[in-house]
């Protein structure tokens, strides 16, 4: 008999997961609490844009996804640092042609829950998931606006419903499942900068921009038409923080001291910050990510990270893509399958997470250090001259497949290397040579 799927969420990863169990062949139901996003106007809330990197392209191109999300795509080549004095540094992704994309989230959520449907998926909104009992494989749903019940029977509930998910919550109360939860001390705060007149970018379009401030910073992403995503990362207690910007003069004040050439980009950017919400991060963490075969998580359901990698939604697309190619191999058996679905992706999603608190620091500080930026100068000749023996952390990660655990392992590896490399005395001068080039080789 045709096994029928419940799945809680039609977020990103949810609507790429409905596509996927379709194309599989099963009967695909997907219970979303939110309004109909194609019926609702778009507010600033959780990031307006996302960056998408390989291991997110590879999922979407395996269930033929690729091309309608290239339409929306703005290619990012390189990094543009913003200093205090308004002065630009960059430092390219990758090797030439390399590029990380910004999409918007909402054109990308509705690409995708319309390929769903057109596959076959019944997409249900206004409809969240209260209750889930394991045993029976009955889960629960309440309508948002007319509190009405209605209790589904299914072969497997997937909980793609984010990092608050209550199919997780329900997973949690069941014996010796794992379960953590950590809020970084940052929150943040989005802002727009709006389009020219004639709907070109104010800053350089095909790139990310980044203002480093040492234990805050500020990023920036293109949008098609013309504007661009702010995201504002700050404490929310301290000094520079949220809690010391409370009226206007307050604001502009620290806009002025901390990000002078972004003052004339956003003209009412005090309205802006007292309307737009300030977001609290969070990593958390379960095991396991399945419920013998009747449950399984997905997406940041199972492994919310905070976004300094850019890799949250492309980990869950990633999963999808898992998941398929072990129902293949365990030949559509869910019990066999998910076991090794929590056993392989596990040790990824604490990988993911553990890179992305990596990187807010590589970010945040890094990219205003110039012996950083050398020391990733350095690198990426080496990667060029022995590409066999080289691939940069953020290569493996953001233009590659490869596990993010092992990105991780061989990462760490590469950073203690990279130091003793760094600490030779004159490497300013002679960071060019052969010799340098030679000690690297001598030192895998
Ligand atoms: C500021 C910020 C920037 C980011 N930038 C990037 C980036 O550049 N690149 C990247 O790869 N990732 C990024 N991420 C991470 C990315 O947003 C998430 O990893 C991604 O959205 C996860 O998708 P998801 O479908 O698992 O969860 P979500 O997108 O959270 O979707 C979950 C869905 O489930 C629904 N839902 C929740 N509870 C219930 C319920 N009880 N019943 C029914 N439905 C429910 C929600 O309404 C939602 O539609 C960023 C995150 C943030 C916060």
């Amino acid at each position: 008999m045709k096994k029928n799927i419940t799945i809680a969420g039609a977020g990103l990863v949810g609507s790429l997961c409905a596509l996927y169990m379709r194309k599989r062949g099963f009967d695909v139901s997907v219970y979303e609490r939110r309004d109909d996003l194609r019926l609702t106007e778009i507010t600033a809330g959780k990031s307006i844009n996302l960056a998408l990197s390989v291991r997110g392209w590879t999922a979407l191109k395996k269930v033929g996804a690729a091309e309608n999300v290239g339409k929306i795509a703005i290619p990012m080549y390189k990094r543009v640092m913003h200093d205090t004095e308004g002065n630009l540094y960059d430092q390219a992704y990758g090797n030439p042609g390399q590029a990380i994309y910004s999409v918007s989230r909402a054109n990308l959520n509705l690409i995708l829950m319309e390929m769903a449907e057109k596959n076959g998926a019944k997409i249900h909104c206004n409809q969240k998931c209260l209750d889930v009992d394991f045993s029976s494989g009955d889960t629960t749903f309440e309508h948002t606006k007319t509190g009405e019940k209605t209790t589904v029977n299914s072969d497997l509930l997937i909980g793609a419903d984010g990092a608050f998910s209550a199919v997780r919550s329900k997973m949690t109360r069941r014996n010796r499942q794992q379960y953590s939860q950590h809020f970084i001390e940052h929150g943040y705060k989005e802002l727009l900068i709006p389009a020219n007149e004639d709907g070109t970018h104010k800053l350089e379009k095909n790139a990310l921009h980044i203002w480093p401030r040492g234990n805050f910073m500020l990023i920036a992403l293109p949008n098609l038409d013309g504007s661009y995503t702010c995201t504002l990362f700050a404490p929310y207690e301290g000094e520079e923080s949220f809690e010391e910007l409370n009226n206007n003069e307050d604001v502009k004040k620290y806009f002025k001291k901390i990000f002078p050439d972004l003052v004339p980009l956003i003209p009412d950017l005090c309205e802006q910050f007292f309307s737009n919400p300030t977001s609290s991060m969070a990593i958390m963490r379960t095991y396991p990510w399945h419920v013998d075969d009747k449950s399984i998580l997905i997406g940041d359901a199972a492994h919310a990270t905070v976004p300094f990698y850019g890799q949250g939604m492309n980990a869950g697309f990633e999963d999808c893509r898992i998941l398929d190619e072990l129902l293949d191999k365990h030949n559509n058996n869910f019990k066999t399958c998910f076991k090794e679905y929590s056993q392989v992706r596990k040790p990824n999603g604490d990988g993911v997470q553990d890179l992305s608190m990596h990187n807010f620091i590589v970010m945040r500080d890094k990219t205003a250090d110039t012996k950083f930026l050398l020391q990733k100068k350095i690198e990426q000749k080496f990667a060029q001259q022995y590409p066999e023996k080289w691939v940069p952390l953020y290569s493996m990660v953001s233009f590659s497949n490869i596990p993010y655990s092992e990105a991780w392992q061989v990462g760490m590896k590469q950073e203690k290397m990279m130091q003793s490399i760094m600490n030779i005395s004159n490497i300013n001068e002679t960071w060019d040579s052969e010799e340098i080039m030679e000690k690297m080789l001598g030192l895998i």
